[in-house]
């Protein structure tokens, strides 16, 4: 009866859809030119008068994504289908899964290649990881750092700790590692295959955004308000989340606004109830402050370095200073870019439905909108987890949870929530039951 089903369903999927008399967008087809190259702008798309639903799309906003990642994907499910005309740009049609990667090579070797290959596999290869710190997984709890590094060691996953690659050849892999009388000692492994993943760098698009806007400073990614609007750029048209993006944690930078907004009286000076309107204003600007602030009149004792009860210019730029370095910025992780996704998705929406409100008052993109209608962006860590080749570690700050396949279930379930539609679900199973019954893919190696 089913298998009927599915044949009935998939006969009916075979129509030919009538096209003649469809209008095309003569911009579409012959686009204005514009730029410094002179080259062709998108304004339009060959479906924009296809019908209705699209000719009134193409009236909408439009709102261009760049990348499909997880940040685009949280923005992508968040926003409220018809609000704005949107084009998501990316070279792939997917979105890439990046799990602790060794230990997957391993289960690949093991489960899979060592079938077809026994020999090679027991002779030939091996994995090393390096690692420049003490230990793996170095920002969870110890115990599942601990764990980890059994797992690995019980599984021949070699293990290098406290050393630092100093070159990548096309054959080897050379690093140094203190050796017994504290002297560097380079080492040389020969190898394949290497995967480089010790942080990130920007990227051409990236850089070449960050070197042509002002005010744009860091070195490793766009610098963002905390409402993650870029600095620089328009206010309220251009925004940059998750790894190519870091939202500003330096205060001083703000100091005269604040000091022009906080001194009631106008003396020049910041007496103690105008240090506590301050400290409301700064928390709000730089919500990732609030923790370094909580002591108001200890700070405020601390840094009143003449004793006349209320903070001077210096006084106020070097405690605004002390505080931005404590800041540390939010981790490059698919949750930060997940969360910074949706809140930006609900923002833009909401942006979209009061729009002739907010302009009856007068509230155009450059006046403010995002703090009308949203809150600055705030990061709510809901723990950490690592699939390490057949087992899982969880880390949810007071509680950790490590473990072989059930806690590897646990994962994949994470994993496959997470997952941005029903049809990526399913392509997820079935490729998930592929490996279960007949072994992973190798025809690709
Ligand atoms: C090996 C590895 C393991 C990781 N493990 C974890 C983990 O276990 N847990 C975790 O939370 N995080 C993990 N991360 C980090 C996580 O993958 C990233 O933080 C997350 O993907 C960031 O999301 P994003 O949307 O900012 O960028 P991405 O997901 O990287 O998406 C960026 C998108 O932009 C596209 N793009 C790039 N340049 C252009 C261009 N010029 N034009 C158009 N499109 C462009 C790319 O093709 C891509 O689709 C891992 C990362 C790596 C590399």
């Amino acid at each position: 009866m089913l298998t009927g089903a599915i044949f009935l369903h998939d006969a009916f999927t075979y129509t030919d859809k009538h096209i003649d008399g469809v209008p095309v967008a003569p911009l579409a087809l012959h686009p204005e030119r514009g730029g410094p190259k002179n080259l062709p702008v998108v304004k339009s798309y060959l479906s924009d008068l296809e019908d209705s639903e699209q000719s009134e799309l193409c009236e909408k906003p439009h709102l261009v994504i760049v990348g499909g990642g997880w940040g685009a994907i949280g923005v992508i499910n968040t926003l409220k289908t018809g609000d704005y005309h949107v084009t998501v740009v990316s070279p792939e049609t997917y979105t890439t899964f990046t799990p602790l990667l060794p230990s997957e090579m391993y289960d690949l070797c093991q489960e899979d290649i060592m079938n077809y290959y026994p020999k090679m596999c027991r002779q030939d290869v091996s994995i090393t990881v390096i690692q420049s710190r003490e230990h793996i997984l170095n920002t969870y709890s110890e115990a599942i750092s601990q764990y980890a590094e059994k797992k690995f060691m019980h599984d021949g996953v070699g293990l290098i700790t406290n050393a630092r690659v100093a070159a990548v050849t096309p054959t080897s892999v050379i690093y140094t590692k203190k050796g017994a009388d504290g002297k560097p000692e380079s080492h040389e492994i020969p190898t394949n295959f290497v995967l480089w993943s010790t942080g990130i760098a920007m990227n051409p698009f990236v850089a070449r955004v960050s070197s042509l806007l002002p005010n744009q400073v860091h070195r490793k990614a766009i610098e963002v308000d905390a409402h993650l609007r870029v600095k620089g750029a328009p206010m309220g048209e251009v925004y940059a989340i998750g790894d190519a993006s870091t939202i500003e944690t330096s205060i001083v930078s703000h100091l005269l606004d604040l000091v022009d907004e906080s001194d009631k009286n106008k003396d020049g000076k910041i007496d103690f109830e105008e240090w506590e309107d301050m400290v409301q204003k700064i928390k709000k600007r730089i919500p990732m402050s609030e923790e370094h602030l909580s002591r108001v009149r200890e700070l405020f004792d601390l840094y009143d370095s003449d004793a006349d009860n209320s903070l001077n210019l210096n006084e106020l730029a070097v405690l605004l200073q002390e505080i931005g370095h404590k800041i540390t910025a939010l981790p490059a992780t698919a949750q930060v870019a997940a969360q910074q996704g949706k809140y930006l998705g609900r923002k833009l929406s909401k942006v979209a439905r009061q729009r002739s409100v907010l302009a009856a008052n007068g509230l155009t993109t450059e006046a403010g909108v995002d703090e009308a209608v949203s809150s600055p962006f705030r990061y709510l860590h809901l723990g950490s987890l690592a699939y390490i080749g057949n087992a899982a570690v969880f880390d949810l700050g007071k509680y950790s949870f490590m473990g072989g396949l059930a806690a590897m279930y646990a994962w994949r379930s994470v994993y496959w929530s997470e997952q941005v539609s029903s049809r990526t679900r399913a392509l997820l199973m079935i490729d998930w039951i592929v490996r279960g019954v007949w072994g992973r893919d190798l025809s690709r190696l």
